[in-house]
């Protein structure tokens, strides 16, 4: 007896376990679009787009395969609109009582397929590098987890950038060299844009219709939405981005939203790229000396280090990891993140990008509506929840460590060493933004002093118990108790009044 085999919008991939596991002559593919998935979060218009665009590809690629797919449109009249429900649906529509699936990549879901009256079998999806088998015997035992020494077990296990049992280059990380301003260049190669085509153009129009309250523009809409075009969208990175992708990693620029990223995250992470090919990619241009080895480091050490660490620790920490809050904030998130007026151009340039393109690169989400976060004492959970929605790449197994872990210190550094805490100095140093700011970077005190430098010793003062035990933070307390007492005051009535403006709603 055949069995229902459940693929999600995250699953696009041929060789995903459910699908391996199936036999096309028996099972039947189970896709659906429902409500649920799309407002369990409100997500940005364009990531709505682009899954349910590559879904729709998706299907059709697996019918033309052999394979019977029952598929759910959103605007089906017995759309049940959850997972579970259409999973009941076909099971009595195809007399079917097992269903396989492969692991999704969030708690909410698996305990969802875990509580669906049917015979469920969960396989684990091993389009990673590290299975959690891995990452566990990795953690177990350790104090500290840290990126690097995992990410050279990484390296070592596939063999990127390896001279036999060295690294290439004779170094691991080559970060020190990619810490570079950036300036406007009317030759930096653009990202590729995709034109729309028949099934595009129909999920816009229902995306519109169906989701028209969701914060973000759905137009223009230039992602690819199949395996074909995400392949062309890794050959441009690695072919014109690439090279400069090291020496411009950290830096912001207002007219130039991409810089040389790769804009490849969303393909990752729906399926349309498997990690490995795209690191291979990499290092067969450095290989032939088309990239040089800061850059292509850099970038493989985003995926089979990063990427693979959160992924590891969403995991390991379990379903409560989103609930941390190890530096007790509660302040709640202020209209500016949903596009509300600021006078902080870093600000408005960060989330005025993310509204049009779903997108906002590494050091943006970060350094910027990341910090000021951290710094104005914001609840985490809201930020997690702005994260997961904002953005074209965010599903909850990356976001969540990212957000909570890296970049709010709620997991209490299990994740990052250090609170990613600065001040307007490493705005500055990045980016062109402050040159057109309201506030002055220079200045720490008085209504024209840019906020993140107030509330950088604010935030300072207020968890100096935390951060003087903190080796890469315990200079900051010190240099905060060397202040004299008048400037010490200054500086916190300048934070205090920020802070006021932004619980009254004010403009800051
Ligand atoms: P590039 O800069 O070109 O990097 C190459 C690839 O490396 C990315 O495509 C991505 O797959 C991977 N990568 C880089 N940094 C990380 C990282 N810290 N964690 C995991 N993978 C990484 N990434 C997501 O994929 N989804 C998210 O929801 C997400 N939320 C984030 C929230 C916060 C607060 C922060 C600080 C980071 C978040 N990131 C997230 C990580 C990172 O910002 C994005 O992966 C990156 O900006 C995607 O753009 P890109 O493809 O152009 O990346
Ligand atoms: Fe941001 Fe401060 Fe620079 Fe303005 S001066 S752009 S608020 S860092």
């Amino acid at each position: 007896v055949g069995r229902l085999i459940l693929i999600l919008g995250d699953q696009l991939s041929l060789d995903i376990a459910a699908l391996k596991s199936a036999n096309p002559a028996h099972d039947v593919v189970v896709m659906a679009e429902v409500r649920a998935e799309g407002t369990y979060a409100p997500h940005h218009p364009q990531k709505i787009a682009l899954v349910l665009t590559a879904m729709r590809k998706f299907a059709a690629e697996l019918g033309a395969k052999g394979w019977q797919v029952a598929y759910t449109r959103l605007d089906d009249a017995d759309n049940s609109h959850s997972i579970s429900g259409e999973l009941l649906r076909r099971a009595a529509e195809f007399s079917r009582t097992h269903v396989t699936a492969t692991r999704p990549g969030e708690w909410r879901l698996i305990a969802a397929l875990q509580d669906v009256p049917l015979d469920v079998t969960i396989l684990e999806d091993d389009r990673f590098i590290a299975s959690h088998a891995d990452f566990d015997t990795w953690a177990d035992g350790r104090k500290q987890l840290r990126m690097e020494w995992f990410y050279r077990d990484m390296r070592r296990k596939t063999g990127l950038l390896m001279d036999g049992d060295q690294p290439t280059g004779g170094q691991w990380n080559f970060d020190h060299d990619n810490r570079k301003r950036a300036a406007q260049d009317m030759l930096r190669p653009q990202a590729l844009r995709f034109e729309l085509d028949q099934v595009t153009d129909e999920v816009l129009a229902l995306v519109e219709t169906e989701f028209p309250d969701h914060f973000g523009r759905l137009r223009p809409f230039h992602w690819a939405t199949d395996r074909a075009g995400a392949l062309q969208a890794l050959h441009h990175f690695i072919t014109h981005s690439l090279p400069r992708f090291g020496d411009e990693q950290d830096a912001m620029l207002m007219d130039a939203p991409f810089i040389s990223h790769s804009l490849l995250s969303p393909y990752l992470n729906i399926g349309l790229l498997s990690p490995l090919e795209v690191c291979q990619a990499a290092a067969t241009a450095h290989q032939k000396g088309k990239a040089p080895l800061n850059a292509v480091e850099g970038f493989i050490r985003q995926i089979i280090g990063w990427r693979e660490f959160v992924r590891g620790i969403y995991f390991h920490q379990g379903p409560d990891y989103t609930s941390r809050n190890a530096l007790g904030h509660s302040r709640a998130l202020p209209p500016l993140y949903w596009g509300g007026k600021t006078r902080m151009t870093c600000l408005s340039q960060s989330v005025a990008q993310t509204r049009d393109h779903a997108y906002a690169h590494h050091i943006q989400r970060l350094m910027v509506t990341g910090t000021f976060g951290l710094l104005a004492g914001i609840d985490p959970a809201h930020l997690h929840e702005w994260y997961l929605a904002v953005y074209i790449d965010a599903f909850e197994w990356v976001e969540a460590p990212n957000t909570l872990g890296m970049s709010q210190f709620a997991d209490g550094g299990l994740l990052a060493s250090k609170p990613y805490a600065a001040s307007g100095a490493y705005i500055n140093r990045m980016s062109d933004y402050c040159g057109s700011c309201a506030y002055k970077v220079a200045e720490k005190t008085g209504p024209d002093a840019c906020p993140f430098n107030s509330l950088f010793w604010d935030f300072v003062q207020r968890h100096r118990d935390v951060l003087a035990k903190n080796p890469r933070m315990g200079q900051m307390v010190r240099t905060w108790d060397k202040m004299t007492p008048a400037h010490q005051a200054q500086v916190l009535e300048t934070s205090t009044d920020i802070l006021a403006r932004l619980d009254a709603g004010k403009v800051v």
